[in-house]
């Protein structure tokens, strides 16, 4: 077994947790998102790289020899794997599809300027070697939002990255940050739903903030520049955030995180009605209008 060490760190989206792990890239090429401290916030805790091809092939050789189950799904995992070269991508894609054959999917984080910074053939190849689904943080489509965070981009630019990236054949899971506007931007929720009916993604994967210690957002909410929702805002931002999608989206809608106030698993326009009762009902209920916000300190 390895020893835990920064090179060996692998952090996955929860739906990833029993699929191939396969570090390609260690820490994220941005690292400064103000509410993020899962890489470098106030402590560096991996830093950047792309790994050797070597290394990455022996982690694969490592799975194939230990595997208990067949797997099904492979993650290429790093903060933005897609950000690695496309040949080294490609080069992996089909050593695991060698090694494990039965494989139905594999995915991996993408920036959204690494899909913007790959051509469409770049994109299409990759489709074509297996790459199913990115999963992409837009976090907020309020471009106040996204430059008070320090996202390094704006709405646009994710829209644009998600069109690019499904046009390729590759599916979309993006994520929402509930709360990330906090008391401050209320027009969080609208340019969210805005951008989000822009996009029409695969996969619309809900997150409720939390105040990681780690992250420099943190300082400025213990501080109290920075005021959290209470549970019931959070489940009102969903629901609004909802209410507002264009018409024609047909986005699978998920809370899968353990931030989450609300367990939602829907497939839009059908289940809208469904997943709206619910969260009205939530809303409703006094117990949870009387609960104040609780930090989790880690996810
Ligand atoms: S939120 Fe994503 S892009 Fe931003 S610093 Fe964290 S890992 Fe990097």
């Amino acid at each position: 077994m390895h020893e835990l060490t920064e090179d060996t760190i692998i952090i996955r989206p929860p739906c990833e947790a029993w699929s191939v792990l396969v570090g390609v890239t260690e820490g994220c090429t941005w690292g400064k998102c103000k509410f993020c401290g899962v890489y470098n916030g106030k402590e560096l805790v991996q830093r950047y790289r792309v790994r050797p091809w070597d290394s990455i092939k022996a982690d694969i050789d490592e799975a194939w020899l230990y595997q208990r189950t067949l797997p099904r799904r492979a993650f290429l995992a790093g903060g933005n794997a897609l950000s690695a070269p496309t040949e080294l991508l490609l080069r992996i894609l089909g050593y695991l599809h060698q090694r494990f054959p039965q494989l139905e999917q594999v995915s991996s984080y993408a920036k959204n300027h690494d899909i913007l910074k790959k051509s469409d053939d770049e994109l299409e190849r990759l489709a074509a070697a297996g790459l199913a689904i990115v999963y992409m943080g837009l976090e907020s489509g309020s471009d106040a939002v996204l430059k008070y965070m320090n996202k390094g981009t704006r709405a646009a630019g994710m829209v644009r990255a998600a069109k690019k990236v499904m046009a390729a054949g590759i599916k979309l899971s993006t994520y929402v940050v509930l709360g990330l506007g906090g008391k401050m931007f209320p027009d969080h929720a609208i340019e969210t739903a805005r951008a989000l009916t822009e996009m029409n993604p695969d996969f619309i994967r809900f997150r409720s903030l939390n105040f990681i210690p780690n992250a420099p957002l943190h300082a400025e909410w213990t501080a109290g520049r920075f005021v959290a929702l209470r549970p019931v805002e959070i489940l009102e931002e969903q629901l609004y955030i909802l209410e507002h999608l264009g018409p024609g989206m047909t986005s699978h809608v998920l809370n899968d995180h353990v931030s989450n106030f609300a367990d939602i698993d829907g497939r839009l326009p059908g289940d809208m009605q469904r997943i709206t009762g619910a969260l009205k009902a939530l809303i409703a209920d006094q117990r949870i209008r009387a609960l104040e916000h609780r930090n989790r300190t880690s996810m």
